[in-house]
């Protein structure tokens, strides 16, 4: 059975960025929610020993059940995982990718903001590993990268929730200054991480 991991740092400690109480409900509330659908969906099933990953790599045969809530603790565990009051150092290793795939930071951000803005409804923007490149791109739902009905596959190394209960508390409509807040609390060591598993 899968539990709900927890959060790597207090609820208050991505603030002004993001409010304590958002990161409470968010955590506490609807990422728990997806993990007790999602046990409930695979409980006496044969899918009960599978990983998160296998999950979502099938998630298109599996049923709306388990793609909508093991996507959904498979990418609330990762973004809490890609957040940090620290922020972190990156590895030249990722700096050189990202300069190779975007041109500079800046460029980064941009496509990434513009895939978080542009994004219709709920749903998460990503920067994932593909084919060894970098690439910026988003889903709709709780769906991801590592899923067989995605867009565009790949490993997903950072991703932003774009639901409004990621948000409203504090920004309401404005999801262009979440999406802005955002850089400010990123975790480039953990994305260094998860980007040097990921080649
Ligand atoms: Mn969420």
């Amino acid at each position: 059975m899968f539990k709900l991991p927890n959060l790597p740092y207090d609820h208050s400690a991505l603030e002004p960025h993001i409010d304590a109480k958002t990161m409470e409900i968010h955590h506490g509330k609807h990422h728990n929610g997806y993990v007790s659908k999602l046990n409930a969906a695979i409980e006496g099933t044969n899918l009960a020993n599978k990983s998160i990953e296998e999950l979502c790599a099938d998630a298109g045969k599996h049923g709306a059940a388990v793609r909508n809530n093991g996507g959904g603790h498979f990418n609330h565990s990762l973004f809490w995982e890609v957040m940090s009051p620290e922020g972190g150092a990156m590895s030249p290793e990722l700096n050189a990718a990202i300069a190779s795939a975007f041109g500079s930071m800046e460029e980064l951000k941009t496509q990434f903001s513009a895939a978080a803005g542009t994004r219709f409804g709920s749903g998460w923007a990503w920067l994932v590993v593909h084919d060894g490149n970098l690439v910026v791109c988003s889903t709709p739902n709780q769906d991801n990268p590592l899923m067989d009905v995605a867009d565009v596959k790949g490993t997903p190394i950072l991703g932003l929730d774009v639901w409004e209960h990621a948000y409203y508390l504090n920004y309401q409509n404005r999801r262009p200054d979440y999406v802005s807040a955002f850089w400010n609390v990123i975790n480039w060591t953990k994305v260094s991480e998860l980007f040097a598993a990921a080649v």
